[in-house]
């Protein structure tokens, strides 16, 4: 995963790295990844040099893992990797394919993106502002292999093989 690796190569040299990596690949990878929010909280806490307890904790809990119930932003910070994309250009030189959400190229992110929805679509139902995200689920004919390859993306994010 070229993204988490430049990320984390930029952590070990200067424990630091611009808030919207932070936001974006890290944080949103503990979301979809569905990581426990104190643990990951911990995790940032020894990583970063500018970890003040002040900005860290609402940060990381409130807007990186929408883990207050949305009283600091009004939906999930989640998203793929055609989004990574997008806004970086850490998807060109990758293994993964940020198109792709099934298949072993598949992109680790796009995969956990949309399983993510799908795990919590009862409980954004109500949130007009995922409307549109949790819609888009009823797009994907390959629901079923999706919930497959995440397994195997965790489980391959978990021993490492990922
Ligand atoms: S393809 Fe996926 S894992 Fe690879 S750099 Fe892009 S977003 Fe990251």
């Amino acid at each position: 995963m070229n993204c988490v690796k430049s990320i984390v190569s930029d952590i070990e040299t200067r424990a630091w790295t611009h808030h919207i990596p932070r936001l974006m690949i890290l944080s949103n990878l503990a979301l979809i990844t569905g990581t426990k929010p104190i643990e990951f909280l911990d995790w940032m806490r020894e990583q970063f040099i500018d970890a003040s307890e002040w900005v860290m904790v609402p940060n990381v809990i409130g807007m990186g893992l929408h883990a207050d119930g949305g009283k600091l932003m009004t939906k999930p910070y989640a998203a793929g990797g055609a989004y990574i994309n997008r806004m970086t250009q850490s998807c060109k030189g990758c293994h993964y394919d940020p198109k792709l959400r099934v298949g072993d190229n598949a992109c680790p992110f796009t995969t956990l993106y949309w399983d993510f929805l799908d795990r919590n679509k009862e409980a954004f139902a109500k949130n007009h502002r995922m409307g549109q995200q949790v819609n888009g689920l009823k797009r994907l004919s390959d629901l079923p292999e999706l919930r497959v390859r995440a397994q195997e993306v965790l489980s391959g994010l978990d021993k490492g093989e990922i």
